[in-house]
């Protein structure tokens, strides 16, 4: 095959889709080069275009825990398949998947199935303003929801002041009820409700924030978001679409409530995982909220496509695979050993390298130390994560090609393929 098949598709696509790709980062704006075209995955490996090997660390960002082509659920997507793609019709899949998600995650009594995180974090904060008849909506630095107009917006100038749209296309007013603070300062949060506690409907985050690559909401924060929530009326909304299912069984919200007794998000929103690569995402909470819904309540939400049967038999495999005894348990020691391995191979070459992990997520900055907000994650070294990105692009290890995002192990993942990855970052390393 030509050597340059990746660039000759990367120009073709160029012309008919806007900068060759359907979601952004894909391009390789931030790293710079050309985006590999992805041929076909198999268990921890992508092969390109041009027949090369990537051990696989993006995972589709996230989906991918059990690896790519797991037999059991191509058994299973195959099979729905074959009964049909889609009736606009209720199915028993959907009632099966909404058990398994409330039997997993204690706070969620009912889930609605929609088809993707964006449209997930969209209806729950709908219906978070409709539960409580509020307009406001707190988000932090950082964190990203999905691509909803009211969600693309950075932090004002002072304290406790309204954002800006970062997207043209969304007029001030759209996001004139959105909030946006520091992730991890207490400070500001008290100040918020303070100025505004009754008019503010949700505060919603990423309890570990995986598009700011690594960041964990640290324990008194979420301790206070869950007071102050409480206190004001307002419901916390948990973000789990990229941790659910993903860094522990029961989400982050899981560990969380191991660490604050009686600890559990109002809502939560999830997707990457519980669809296991196929376009699938959900929100939850109680009967109570979830019962204001259309057609119960006076809330709209509605999707053709929602609960589709062949997303709904590749989620519902994938969590059966991962709801396994020992299955986190494997995947966490596994991604652990990345992570420290990552951190000691910057330590002998002399780099500042720091990491961190839970369950199958992990991220890396080079720096001396884990940053605890998005200002913090933007002084970590960019160009060195770029020279790093491409030294281990070229030995065969696709890492996420962009410093805000978060890195994946799947279960199909080897020690073999760890050692390998190490191996690679030394010798990257070793290159400056
Ligand atoms: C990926 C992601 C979303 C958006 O999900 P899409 O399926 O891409 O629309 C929302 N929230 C978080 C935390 C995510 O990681």
């Amino acid at each position: 095959m030509s050597n340059d098949r990746n660039a000759e598709l990367f120009e073709r696509a160029q012309r008919v889709i806007p900068g060759g790709v359907n979601s952004p980062v894909r391009a390789f704006r931030a790293v710079g080069g050309t985006p590999r075209f992805i041929a076909r995955a198999q268990g921890p490996y992508m092969f390109d275009a041009e027949g090369r090997r990537y051990i696989d660390y993006i995972g589709s960002w996230g989906p991918m825990i059990l690896g790519h082509g797991h037999p059991a659920v191509l058994e299973a997507v195959q099979r729905a398949a074959t009964e049909g793609f889609s009736f606009g019709a209720p199915t028993e899949r959907e009632i099966e998947l909404a058990e398994e998600i409330a039997s997993l995650v204690p706070s969620i009594e009912q889930v609605r199935l929609v088809s993707s995180g964006t449209e997930a974090a969209m209806s729950a904060i709908r219906l978070a303003r409709g539960a409580t008849g509020r307009p406001m909506l707190v988000k932090f630095e950082g964190c990203y929801h999905g691509h909803a107009d009211a969600l693309l917006v950075k932090g004002g100038s002072g304290m406790a002041t309204f954002g800006h749209p970062t997207s043209a296309g969304v007029p001030p007013e759209v996001v004139q009820h959105t909030l946006v603070l520091e992730y991890n300062n207490v400070e500001q949060i008290e100040e918020a409700f303070r100025l505004h506690g009754a008019q503010i409907a949700c505060v919603i985050l990423e309890p570990i924030a995986g598009n700011m690559n690594f960041v964990r909401a640290q324990v008194p924060f979420v301790k206070r978001l869950r007071e102050l929530c409480t206190q004001h009326g307002a419901l916390l909304a948990f973000d789990e679409v990229m941790t659910g299912f993903r860094v522990a069984l029961g989400g982050a919200q899981s560990l969380y409530a191991q660490l604050i007794p009686g600890f559990a998000p109002d809502i939560s929103v999830f997707g990457k995982v519980i669809g296991g690569g196929m376009p699938l995402a959900a929100f939850g909470a109680s009967r109570a909220v979830m019962g204001l819904l259309a057609p119960l309540g006076p809330v709209y939400q509605a999707g053709t496509l929602s609960g589709n049967p062949v997303a709904t038999a590749c989620g519902l495999a994938t969590l059966h695979e991962i709801r396994r005894p020992g299955f986190f348990e494997a995947l966490a020691s596994r991604t652990r050993t990345l992570a420290d391995g990552l951190a000691a191979a910057g330590r002998d070459a002399g780099v500042p390298l720091v990491t961190d992990c839970e369950g199958g997520m992990f991220g890396f900055f080079f720096g001396s130390e884990l940053p605890q907000h998005y200002n913090a994650v933007l002084a970590t070294d960019k160009e060195r994560f770029n020279r790093f990105f491409h030294a281990m692009l070229d030995r065969g290890v696709y890492l996420a090609p962009a410093l805000y995002e978060a890195g994946f192990v799947s279960a199909a993942h080897t020690a073999e393929d760890i050692d390998a990855t190490l191996l690679a970052a030394r010798a990257a390393l070793a290159c400056g």
